[in-house]
C-alpha cells in the first residue's frame, strides 16, 4: 500500500510551530515510505479565513522545506463535491434534515442540563416524515447508536468512544454550506488519505468522522494523534511565549534546519541522538516512537541547536539564509566581506544569523560613534602612540592579509617595547567601533587597508579631544 498523508491547516493565522511540527510529522511519514503528501487549506470558515494567512502558511511550508506532491487544495473550490456527498448520505438514509429552530435546540440543551446530562441533540428528527415545505433545516448524520468505535491511534494507542456518547452532528448548515467534520472526511476519503497525522485536539472529532467514512463506504485510514506542544511555563504555547510563528523564527536567525531538527525532537525520540539532518529523519521516523503526553518548549536547546547548524552546516546553505537578514538589516554585502567569510569568521561566535549580522555592521559601514564603555576604557592617551605606530605600519604594507596585518602589529608594538595587549585592545575598539571581534588580524585585513586607517584617525582625534576635555 502507497502512503498518503496530508497537512491540513486551516488559514486563520501563521503557520504556528504546533502545526509545523505536525507537518513535519506527516511529511516525514510520507517521504520515508515513498509516498505522497497532499497540502489541503480547510477554509472554508469564511470569516476567519485570509489570503494572508494561506501566503504565511506556504510561506512557512516552504522555508522550511516542506515540499508537497499534491495541492494546495482549497476546500472552498470543493464545495460541489460536498453537496453531492451530503444529497447522496440523505439519498442513502444515512443523513436527516432537522427542522429544530435555535430555540428548540437550546431549550433541549437546558433540560439536559438541569436534570444533570451531558447536553447533546436527541435525534428528534431522525425518524420524522413530516417535514415541513416553508421551514429551513440542517442536515445531520444519522450516528450509529449502539457499539464502540475504536481508534486504534498510531501515538495514543487504542481509544474506545461508545455511539451512545456521540449526537447526530450536522453536516450541512440551513444555508447549505457543509461543515467542518464532512468536509475533512470527504477530502480524506476522496484524496485517498491512508494516514491522518494530526493535532490531539481533533481526538474527539475522529469517532465521528470515522462513523461518516463507514457510512459512505470508504475504507478508514489510520490516525496518529500529535500531542499538543507546551509553554516552558507549562501552559499552551502561545503568543505569550514570545514567536510562535515560524516565519518569527526565520526573522528571529534561526535556520530551517535547526527549527526542524529542534520540533521533531519535541515529541520523538530515537535513543539519545539530539542531532538529526533530514535525510536521517526521513529514515528513522516513526510514528510509534513518538511521546504520547504534550511536550514543553525550550528556546535554549533551540539556540543551542541553531549555534550548532550554523557552525556545521556548508558555508553556502548558511549563506542562503545570511543574505536575507544582511538586507533586513539594510546592509550591502559589496561593502564588505563576502557571506562565506563572514560566516567563517563570526559563525562561531553567535547563536543566531540575527545576531551574527548585528556584530558584523562595521564591516560594512562606517560609524561615527565608538562605543562608550570600550573608548572609555581603552581610547586612553597612552594609546594614541601605538595606534599612530600600528597606523604607519598598515600603511607600509604591499599584500594585505590576515598574516601581513599580524606581522604589521606585531612590529608596531616590538617597535615601542609594547606587549600586544597594550595594542591590541585599543586597536579593536579604533577599528570596529567596540570591544568585541573575531581575531583582531582577521578583523583588520577585512575590514580593507583604507577604512582601517581612517578609523584609526577617528580613535586619534577622539582620544585627542578627551585628552583636551580632562
Ligand atoms: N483544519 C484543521 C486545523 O487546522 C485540521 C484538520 C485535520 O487535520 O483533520 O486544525
Amino acid at each position: 500500500m502507497s502512503i498518503v498523508s496530508r497537512f491540513a491547516p486551516s488559514p486563520t493565522g501563521y503557520l504556528h510551530v504546533g502545526g509545523a511540527r505536525t507537518a513535519l510529522f506527516s511529511w516525514l511519514y510520507a517521504r520515508k515510505f515513498g509516498g505522497t503528501f497532499i497540502l489541503r487549506i480547510e477554509d472554508t470558515d469564511l470569516e476567519r479565513s485570509s489570503q494572508e494567512s494561506v501566503d504565511a502558511i506556504l510561506d512557512g511550508m516552504n522555508w522550511l522545506g516542506l515540499d508537497w506532491d499534491q495541492g494546495p487544495f482549497y476546500q472552498t473550490k470543493r464545495f460541489d463535491l460536498y453537496k453531492e456527498v451530503v444529497a447522496q448520505l440523505l439519498a442513502d438514509g444515512k443523513a436527516y434534515k432537522c427542522f429544530c429552530t435555535v430555540e428548540e435546540v437550546d431549550a433541549m440543551r437546558e433540560a439536559q442540563m438541569a436534570a444533570g446530562e451531558k447536553p447533546k441533540y436527541n435525534g428528534m428528527w431522525r425518524d420524522r416524515t413530516d417535514h415541513p415545505t416553508d421551514k429551513p433545516f440542517v442536515i445531520r448524520f444519522k450516528n450509529p447508536q449502539e457499539g464502540v468505535v475504536v481508534i486504534d491511534d498510531l501515538i495514543k494507542g487504542r481509544i474506545e468512544v461508545a455511539n451512545a456518547e456521540l449526537d447526530d452532528l450536522i453536516i450541512a448548515r440551513s444555508d447549505g454550506t457543509p461543515t467542518y467534520n464532512l468536509t475533512v472526511v470527504v477530502d480524506d476519503w476522496k484524496m485517498g488519505v491512508t494516514h491522518v497525522i494530526r493535532g490531539d485536539d481533533h481526538v474527539n472529532n475522529t469517532p465521528r468522522q470515522m462513523n461518516i467514512l463507514a457510512a459512505l463506504g470508504a475504507e478508514l485510514p489510520k490516525y496518529a494523534h500529535v500531542p499538543m506542544i507546551l509553554g516552558d511555563d507549562g501552559k499552551r504555547l502561545s503568543k505569550r511565549h514570545g514567536a510562535v510563528g515560524v516565519m518569527q523564527y526565520r526573522d528571529n536567525g534561526f535556520l530551517p534546519q535547526a527549527l526542524l531538527n529542534y520540533l521533531v525532537r519535541l515529541g520523538w525520540s530515537h535513543g539519545d541522538q539530539e542531532i538529526f539532518s533530514i535525510e536521517e529523519l526521513v529514515q528513522l521516523f516513526d510514528l510509534s516512537a513518538c511521546n504520547r503526553a504534550p511536550s514543553a518548549f525550550n528556546t535554549e536547546k533551540l539556540l543551542w541547536l541553531n549555534q550548532h547548524y550554523i557552525r556545521t552546516l556548508p558555508a553556502s546553505e548558511v549563506a542562503k539564509h545570511l543574505e536575507w537578514h544582511l538586507s533586513e538589516q539594510k546592509l550591502d554585502i559589496s561593502q564588505g566581506p563576502s557571506l562565506e567569510q563572514l560566516i567563517a569568521v563570526q559563525g562561531e561566535r553567535v547563536k543566531t544569523l540575527k545576531e551574527l549580522v548585528e556584530v558584523s555592521r562595521y564591516f560594512y559601514e562606517d560609524f561615527a560613534e565608538f562605543d562608550e564603555a570600550a573608548a572609555k576604557k581603552h581610547l586612553r592617551p597612552v594609546a594614541a602612540e601605538p595606534l599612530k605606530s600600528v597606523q604607519q605600519q598598515l600603511a607600509t604594507l604591499t599584500d594585505w592579509n590576515a598574516e601581513t596585518v599580524h606581522a604589521a602589529i606585531n612590529t608596531a608594538a616590538e617597535s615601542l617595547g609594547l606587549g600586544m595587549g597594550k595594542v591590541g585592545m585599543p586597536l579593536r575598539v579604533a577599528v570596529t567601533g567596540g570591544g568585541n571581534s573575531p581575531s583582531l588580524d582577521v578583523t583588520v585585513a577585512l575590514i580593507g587597508r583604507e577604512r582601517a586607517i581612517a578609523r584609526i584617525d577617528l580613535a586619534l582625534s577622539y582620544i585627542e579631544k578627551r585628552g583636551e576635555a580632562a
